[in-house]
């Protein structure tokens, strides 16, 4: 970053809520079934995996409507596609928006592309306006977010923030044994009229759009929700060991039974975690596995795992490190190891950020309320380069990586206009 004043001061101009009223609902929703056909499932779901062909002709797709808008194409080494609405100082550090454009095998319409095409939107909507913002936007679609062909996910974002080394990234491979490298020549060719970028441009700051996932805006009946950041997480891998006896010769007082063992710790944890009374714990046992696992055998070893997340780094810390002796305490007469596989600390987004996004909600009459997002996004890595903010917009049920995956058009719309005037706001910082 250059030494650029920090993207907060306040904008009371009229020309974002002017850019905001030339969101088309219409069009918006009209692309959303557009993209949905790349990867279309049979039960009107998405299954448009990272680097794949369907990904490509999406990828096509996003460029015939920029080009259409004027806008020059970038992609950079990892294939990061970049759009670019030129400033009036085209020296200055751009402002970035955007998601991704991959999905889960049975995803839905909406995750990650929402991100993209409201960014789009937005872009249209400014140029509609007749505006020419100072400072350059880039729209960008990141790859691999989702990291359920090609393991782990935000790739593309973890490359472009340094946080993993471009040539380690490349050599990821997908169950059919197939690396990234492979992969990146179908994915330039989806964009010929794209430059290469081989250089990162710093953004100033970055902003993206999503759907929940969860189901707090439904349940309030508000259209945008300003994310507060992201929650960390804390995964663990527990095994307990006992011994393994004949079920119908050995009396309680001989058993070193690992699954007693186990259902006591798993009744103690949860009576700690969710006895907090704390809303924003999430506390997880997702997998058992019992050994022998034979009917008439005591258990000999359990093992299990738990997913701890919480958006506050102190809780995060506290409960985290009372899972062992917690374990410990009731293993009774079967030995016990907990081992931490997976740390990461929660992002807390900057307050002029989400509140530069609470400004333009209110500028233009949106009801919002703010909120932590309890999954993990591309945004996470930008946090670490520049200011950066969320925005999210009601899902059905809450549901996401499903096919049943819905969002009104309604609210579709209005996430985008609350990112127009924040994105027009910032460009003219
Ligand atoms: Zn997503």
């Amino acid at each position: 970053m250059t030494a650029e004043p920090a993207p907060s001061a306040v904008s009371a101009d009229p020309i974002p809520i002017q850019a905001a009223a030339q969101v088309d609902q219409d069009r918006l929703w009209r692309r959303h079934e557009i993209m949905a056909r790349f990867g279309a499932r049979p039960d009107g779901g998405v299954n448009r995996q990272a680097f794949s062909d369907d990904e490509a002709h999406a990828r096509t797709q996003l460029e015939r409507w920029t080009s259409a808008l004027g806008l020059q194409g970038h992609v950079d080494p990892i294939t990061n596609l970049f759009f670019r609405l030129e400033g009036r100082r085209p020296d200055l550090a751009p402002v970035l928006v955007g998601s991704h454009i991959d999905s889960q095998p049975a995803g839905g319409r909406f995750d990650g592309i929402y991100g993209v095409l409201a960014g789009l939107e937005a872009l249209e909507a400014i140029r509609a306006a007749g505006i020419t913002p100072r400072r350059p936007i880039e729209l960008v679609a990141w790859v691999n977010e989702e990291g359920s062909s090609f393991s782990p996910g935000m790739t593309g974002s973890a490359v472009f923030a340094g946080a993993e080394d471009l040539e380690s990234a490349l050599q990821h491979r997908n169950w059919a044994g197939e690396t990234i490298a492979e992969r990146i020549g179908p994915m330039l060719r989806a964009t010929p009229l794209a430059h290469r970028r081989s250089r990162r441009v710093d953004p100033f700051a970055y902003l993206e759009a999503h759907i929940e996932q969860g189901p707090q805006l439904e349940a309030a009946d508000v259209p945008v929700g300003i994310v507060t950041g992201i929650q960390g997480a804390r995964w663990f891998d527990v095994e307990v060991t006992g011994e393994a006896a004949h079920a119908g010769t050995t009396p309680l007082g001989k058993r070193r039974d690992a699954l007693s063992g186990a259902v006591r710790m798993i009744e103690r944890l949860e009576a700690h975690f969710w006895g907090a009374g704390d809303p924003d714990m999430r506390f997880t046992v997702g997998r058992v596995e019992v050994g022998p696992g034979a009917p008439n055998t005591v258990p000999e070893r359990v093992f299990f795992t738990i997913d701890f997340r919480h958006p506050d780094r102190k809780v995060l810390s506290a409960f985290g490190d009372a899972i062992e002796p917690i374990c410990w305490d009731q293993r009774g007469r079967c030995a016990v190891r907990v081992v931490e596989t997976q740390h990461s600390a929660p992002v807390t987004f900057p307050e002029a950020m989400t509140d530069r996004l609470a400004r333009a909600a209110g500028a233009l009459a949106i009801p919002s309320l703010t909120l932590p997002s309890g999954a993990n996004h591309d945004a996470k890595f930008l946090a670490g380069l520049c200011p950066t903010a969320m925005l999210f917009i009601p899902c059905r049920n809450g549901v996401s990586h499903n096919p049943e995956e819905w969002a009104e058009p309604v609210h579709v719309a209005a996430g985008a206009r609350v990112l127009t005037h924040a994105l027009v706001d910032l460009a003219a910082a």
